[in-house]
């Protein structure tokens, strides 16, 4: 079984928050009845601003379309969701 959880935390906490998730989610899991117990494992990414940032150096060839957009401190896209709290031309149109 493989699943992914994808965390926020303040740019300044990654290692505290990376530790306390594997700390959760790593355990050994047997039913009341079972003889042998299941390690279940964790391991953490890179980490990145958003999901696509996490697998940059597993997946190359992925193409980095946004990359230079949320570099830029502010934009002028009215439907961008990255710069939603820096454009102040929104809210002022
Ligand atoms: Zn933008």
């Amino acid at each position: 079984m493989h699943d992914e959880i994808v965390l926020s935390v303040p740019t300044d906490r990654p290692e505290e928050a990376g530790t306390a998730a594997l700390k959760a989610l790593q355990f050994s899991f047997a039913m009341h009845d079972a003889d042998v117990a299941v390690q279940v494992l964790a391991a953490k990414s890179e980490r990145g601003r958003d999901w696509a940032d996490c697998y940059r150096s597993e997946k190359a060839a992925w193409p980095e379309v946004a990359r230079d957009h949320r570099e830029q401190p502010s934009c002028l896209d009215e439907h961008c969701t990255w710069h939603i709290d820096k454009n102040e031309t929104r809210s002022a149109a």
